[in-house]
């Protein structure tokens, strides 16, 4: 097809769009590894799964041999609110770096969370509904998850309890009135509502909290109230099967004009963006059909990928939920404060980590710096003011795109653009004002952390 026959933005009509969200574990031959039980270390059976998540996520959860799952008419006609989301070719951005690259962008910023999460929530509260419960818990860090998720149960009428790790509550009060907004509750982590959280209190007076912190606080309010279940952003094969939507349309969008991606870029915290954006795309590698490269784009600060160790560990700080067998820096890793919070997890998806270990995939990891100088450039060009998460992913298609100048190719570039950065722009004023850090942590910090992973 000629260049000209194919619109700046590729939208799909309603008849092209996916139907089925695509399970790339039936495809894998290395399945990963299994979730264990803490105490045990015996695989969590979906009896012990259940006290915690709704029944029909755990069947999701555990099932790696189906290959698609119907989405429910119900999900279809909330996308209709806000999806297909546009590929878009980055015209602009090619002219400004000269290159002879095609770049094209998934772009998951267009609802009010300000990103792709949303994908996740309303599957997360629909089955929640579907198995009459009054509401959910969750944690959210920098706060997408959390106004995700309170979209989602308002549009299901459920209940939505966020704890919102305390720096956050206090730095970002906006988003936490979009959340009161949907109807959430919103309670600044740690807190005095639960025994961890008091716990926590009484032995760090002064403490901001953390994720793995309100994770805990999170899951005991799910598990010791009737009718809650506790519900999870990232990392998760659901999780990772809901966000397939992204790459369903991308593949779709690409077909339909027959454009072949010679690389696929994402950023990776707890891998369910780049998952869902890669999944039909590594289901044809994986089968022999088509070849792609495959590249993570990871924080230096918390490079789980690059310099993590594959192994099981704990999902939590609190140490309560299931073993999970991935690259990890260690549960008890903090990384140096970076304002990518979404990208500050210290795990990665077990279906990414098993991908990763069997060579199907690369990683690099940027710096900060870098990231927002290349979100920066990308903002003038392309009128989208990047989350620092996505901007990632769109450092190292610049980066290949300045390659293919060099070297003349015409690659096809396509990355996930996975959000918007409104509430980042204390994090852009320090970039501006030169104060932004870089800070990489020594082989000795990563190893007193490794040297903390389970042994067994
Ligand atoms: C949460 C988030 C991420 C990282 O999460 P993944 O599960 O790795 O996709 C990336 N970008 C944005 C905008 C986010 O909100």
């Amino acid at each position: 097809m000629s260049a000209n026959n194919i619109p700046y933005k590729i939208y799909l009509n309603e008849s092209e769009l996916p139907k089925a969200w695509y399970n790339l574990r039936a495809d894998m031959k290395n399945k990963p590894a299994p979730l264990l039980n803490p105490g045990t270390h015996a695989p969590m059976t979906a009896q012990e799964l259940s006290g915690v998540f709704c029944e029909e996520l755990v069947r999701q959860e555990l099932d790696e041999t189906t290959p698609y799952f119907p989405i429910p008419q119900e999900i279809q006609d909330f996308y209709k609110m806000y999806r297909p989301s546009p590929l878009v070719r980055a015209y602009c951005l090619e002219q400004k770096l000269q290159t002879p690259a095609k770049i094209y962008y998934k772009f998951e910023g267009n609802n009010t969370s300000g990103s792709h999460k949303l994908n996740s929530a309303i599957a997360q509260a629909y089955y929640a509904k579907q198995q009459g419960l009054k509401g959910v818990t969750t944690e959210t860090g920098a706060g997408q998850w959390g106004t995700a998720l309170s979209m989602a149960c308002s549009y299901f009428d459920l209940d939505c309890k966020v704890y919102m790790v305390k720096v956050s509550y206090e730095q970002k009060p906006f988003r936490r009135e979009v959340m009161r907004t949907y109807g959430a509750s919103v309670t600044p982590s740690p807190s005095l509502e639960t025994q961890v959280g008091r716990k926590i209190l009484a032995e760090h007076p002064g403490t901001t909290g953390s994720l793995g912190c309100a994770i805990s606080e999170a899951v005991e309010v799910a598990t010791s109230t009737e009718g809650y279940r506790y519900v999870l952003g990232s990392v998760l094969n659901q999780v990772l099967l809901h966000q397939s939507i992204i790459g369903l349309e991308t593949k779709a969008a690409l077909d339909k004009y027959g454009i072949q991606p010679d690389m696929i870029i994402g950023c990776a915290g707890g891998g369910s963006n780049l998952g869902g954006l890669i999944a039909p795309f590594m289901g044809e590698k994986l089968r022999g059909e088509a070849d792609y490269r495959i590249i993570a784009v990871e924080p230096a600060s918390c490079p789980s990928f690059t310099r993590g160790k594959y192994a099981y560990d704990f999902c939590d700080t609190g140490m309560v939920c299931p073993l999970a067998k991935m690259y990890t820096l260690g549960s008890g890793f903090i990384p140096a404060p970076n304002h990518a919070g979404g990208l500050r997890y210290h795990g990665m998806s077990s279906t990414l980590s098993q991908l990763y270990a069997d060579g199907l995939m690369e990683a690099v990891a940027v710096p900060q710096t870098e990231v927002f100088q290349a979100a920066e450039t990308f903002a003038r060009v392309e009128g989208i003011l990047p989350a620092p998460e996505s901007s990632h992913a769109i450092k190292v298609a610049i980066d290949e795109a300045i390659q293919c100048r060099e070297t003349g190719e015409e690659k096809t570039i396509v990355f996930g653009l996975t959000g918007t950065g409104y509430f980042d722009l204390v994090a852009y004023e320090k970039f501006h004002n030169g104060e932004m850090s870089d800070y990489i942590p020594t082989d000795e910090d990563l190893q007193a952390s490794f040297d903390k992973l389970p042994k067994f």
